[in-house]
């Protein structure tokens, strides 16, 4: 053990590492990346700047930076992400829950429904929204669905590590449910146009490609969950689904070929329309 060990020293280092390589929040990543590796929190380095990191903490640190500087997401390297409160494990299995997505979540609970309500997340990656439901509605009997059977299991794993009740079920977007109908449909479903450039910038090229595009326009997925979604729901059942910030119009429109009623658009923390809904007639 040497001085440059010190966590001071280490991170400072590493914030010059992280910046130099385009990384936003160079420094808080920097803590974050420590406090996995030394299984502590970040805020212990403010209070104690001078303690001195075992040389094999140390190298394994500076191995994570330099995985971070080379573009690697946080998330992936510490395997964990904060969703609505709730700290979930994620792999590159499963997208990395977006702050935007609490929006999804928002609307979910702002709807009129039973106390025992029967809902569905269609997609549910890490479980992100069907845990923060969950937390939120104790009452509410949640099924989780997902074609990627790993990212299922991670989903999984989080309900037990929350001790959440969460019914986990592998398939395709509604077709394990025929005959089944829930009070609310919800769903962050992949909605990227394939050519899009946004898919080979920052986290995303790391991402399951699954999870992010579908299809020339994006609306692969979308289109036939919005189609099928009023067999499955209950008379008044609702359907939420988020969506990119330019897709608004053409969600609305096929919200009203399929006769939702009650639809609306609600806008994400940026301002830009996020998540679309609409209610099936009584
Ligand atoms: N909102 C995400 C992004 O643009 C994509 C998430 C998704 O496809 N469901 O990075």
């Amino acid at each position: 053990m040497n001085g440059a060990d010190r966590v001071d020293a280490l991170l400072d280092d590493a914030a010059c590492r992280l910046e130099a390589a385009g990384v936003i929040n160079a420094a808080g990543e920097a803590r974050m990346l420590l406090a996995h590796q030394l299984d502590c929190s970040p805020s212990r380095f403010r209070i104690w700047p001078e303690a001195l990191v075992g040389d094999d903490d140390a190298e394994t640190f500076r191995s994570l930076v330099a995985a971070r500087a080379g573009g690697r997401p946080l998330a992936y390297i510490t395997g964990e992400r904060e969703f609505w409160s709730l700290p979930l494990k994620v792999t590159p299995d499963t997208l990395i829950p977006r702050p935007d997505t609490e929006t999804l979540v928002e609307a979910a609970l702002a709807c009129p429904l039973p106390e025992s309500a029967r809902v569905l997340d269609v997609g549910t990656g890490s479980g992100a929204v069907a845990l923060a439901l969950a937390r939120e509605r104790p009452g509410w009997h949640i099924t989780a669905s997902e074609t990627s059977s790993e990212a299922l299991a991670v989903a999984a794993t989080n309900a037990r590590a929350l001790g959440l009740d969460l019914a986990c079920v592998e398939g395709n977007g509604l077709a394990p449910f025929e005959g089944e109908h829930w009070d609310l449909i919800v769903s962050n479903p992949p909605y990227i146009p394939e050519d899009d450039p946004h898919l080979s910038e920052g986290d995303l090229p790391y991402e399951p490609r699954g999870a992010l595009a579908a299809g020339k326009d994006g609306l692969d997925v979308i289109r036939p969950l919005i189609a099928g979604a009023p067999a499955q729901l209950n008379p008044g059942g609702w359907l939420l689904l988020e969506h990119g910030y330019d897709q608004s119009a053409t969600v609305a429109e096929l919200l009203a070929e399929a006769g939702f009623r009650d639809c609306f658009m609600q806008r994400d923390l940026a301002g830009n329309p996020r998540v679309s809904g609409g209610r099936r007639e009584e």
